[in-house]
């Protein structure tokens, strides 16, 4: 069993100050490896690293791969829509970026209550459904970020779509914010398959804390904490993809093993797991990064929490940490420059309260 789609809104860097600075070289041996072990299935986004994602999608994938050896989703970004136009605009800027004539899945992206309200407002639904049935998208569907009651009123009302792109991990799977196991009944319930995104939830599940992992080590010594998270969600039977951002060759070697179901024995260690991690990490944020694109101050939010939760884990090492914060503000903004202006908060998918934190932040490290 092994369900892995290779994600590309984080890939390898060639430096680590710039996330959209993807190391080309690396990438093709990373997709060159993947598709010789079975995967086929690549997601991109039209805001994934300002647009470079589709980008790199289309020159270490498509130009070096015949088209019917790989399934390539993209999504629309219908919260930037104005109008019904701007839909096949960015549909095809999209094909002229990734170098293709038709996706093979094409998702409404990021659908939350707003969301959903653009898309219905723009038509974003139907505008899916002419692209399937004149062939420019294979399946449709949307990704996710809101509660099991609103996805049962979207799934109701459009039962077209293929597929539900899901926020599943280990860690989330009874979050009250989330509603990770909720999401994925209610998807179940209107005989939708899964797209399953953030499975490590943002490698918050593959570095994870000593005390957990000693815990995992119990059930065995050898396996990676990442494959943990991975077998979990594998093992959801309407789990038909598992997207994971990879971005070194040892993170997609270790994704690539034939995996085993998690047995009930291990689901139990897991759970407790979860627990520890629930309890050491302050700021369950993802890196998804999209706060960045809304921030008027350029504060670097999530690598400011990166920081803040390892000194919450490891309060003594604060004279580690404080050099890596001072780097950070000297190249963007301190985190004591934030105006409240909330748009992080409005866009962030974990529901983080983002200016309560970046006050911690400064509390601690300025
Ligand atoms: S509230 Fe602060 S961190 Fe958030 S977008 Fe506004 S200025 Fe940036
Ligand atoms: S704060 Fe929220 S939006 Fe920003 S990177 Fe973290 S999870 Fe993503």
């Amino acid at each position: 069993m092994n369900k892995m789609g290779f994600g590309f809104l984080r890939l390898p860097v060639t430096d680590p100050k710039i996330p959209d600075s993807y190391d080309t070289e690396l990438l093709n041996r990373m997709v060159d490896y993947f598709l010789e072990h079975g995967g086929r299935y690549f997601d991109t986004a039209y805001t994934y690293l300002n647009g470079k994602s589709e980008w790199a999608l289309g020159e270490c994938l498509v130009k070096r791969h015949p088209r019917d050896r790989f399934i390539l989703a993209d999504k629309l970004p219908g919260y930037l829509v104005t109008s019904q136009e701007d839909c096949r605009n960015y549909f095809e800027e999209q094909l002229k970026r990734c170098h293709v004539s038709y996706f093979d899945v094409y998702l409404l992206h990021w659908l939350n209550g707003r969301n959903y309200e653009l898309a219905e407002k723009y038509h974003e639904f139907e505008f899916l459904q002419e692209l399937k049935t004149s062939g420019k998208a294979g399946r449709i569907g949307f990704s996710y970020h809101d509660t099991a009651d609103l996805l049962d009123r979207i799934l109701t009302r459009h039962p077209e779509v293929d597929y539900v792109q899901l926020q599943i991990n280990y860690l989330d799977w009874e979050s009250e914010a989330i509603q990770a196991r909720r999401c994925y009944q209610t998807a179940c319930k209107h005989h939708k398959k899964v797209i399953v995104m953030e499975p490590l939830k943002g490698g918050t599940l593959a570095r994870i804390p000593a005390d957990a992992e000693r815990l995992l080590h119990t059930l065995d010594p050898i396996h990676s904490a990442a494959s943990y998270g991975l077998r979990f969600v594998q093992s959801l039977p309407e789990a038909e993809i598992v997207l994971s951002g990879m971005n070194s060759m040892e993170q997609m070697i270790d994704n690539m093993r034939d995996v085993e179901p998690v047995s009930d024995a291990e689901k139990a260690v897991l759970w407790k797991t979860a627990d520890l991690l629930r309890h050491s990490t302050a700021v369950t944020c993802t890196a998804c990064g999209y706060c960045l694109q809304h921030c008027p101050q350029d504060i670097p939010i999530p690598s400011y929490f990166k920081l803040y939760n390892e000194y919450s884990r490891n309060p003594g090492d604060d004279w580690k940490i404080r050099p890596a914060y001072q780097e950070l503000a000297a190249n963007y903004e301190y985190a004591s420059a934030c105006v409240r202006c909330r748009s992080c908060e409005k866009n962030c998918p974990q529901n983080i309260p983002v200016t309560h934190y970046l006050e911690k932040v400064a509390g601690v490290f300025e």
